[in-house]
């Protein structure tokens, strides 16, 4: 059994719509975003298979925009790295090839 918030009526559910007064308490699990945490592993995600961290970016972008934005960023790290990377690689032979000869 769980009381309204508001006017104190007993009722069914802690959750439920106050059937006195009215009285709806947000739901944790009615929210879209219960699970919106971002973090770590979804960056780690959408740096190892930047396409797939493209994708949720796009997907989760208004519903889960922590989410959306952790797999984002990975990508996005993921593109400056490799486009560092690339240059890199370009100097390192470029400089290879003008001492070479
Ligand atoms: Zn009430």
């Amino acid at each position: 059994m769980a009381y309204c918030q508001k006017c104190g009526t007993e009722k069914e559910y802690p959750y439920g719509k106050c059937y006195e007064c009215g009285f709806q308490p947000n739901h944790p699990e009615m929210k879209n975003n219960a699970v919106d945490e971002g973090g770590f592993l979804w960056g780690l995600l959408g740096f190892c298979v930047p396409v797939v961290g493209l994708i949720l970016y796009l997907i989760w972008k208004d519903e889960r925009p922590k989410t959306a934005l952790a797999a984002g960023k990975g990508a996005l790290a993921y593109l400056i790295f490799g486009a560092v990377v690339f240059v890199l690689y370009i100097l390192f032979f470029g400089l290879l090839f003008t001492f070479a000869y």
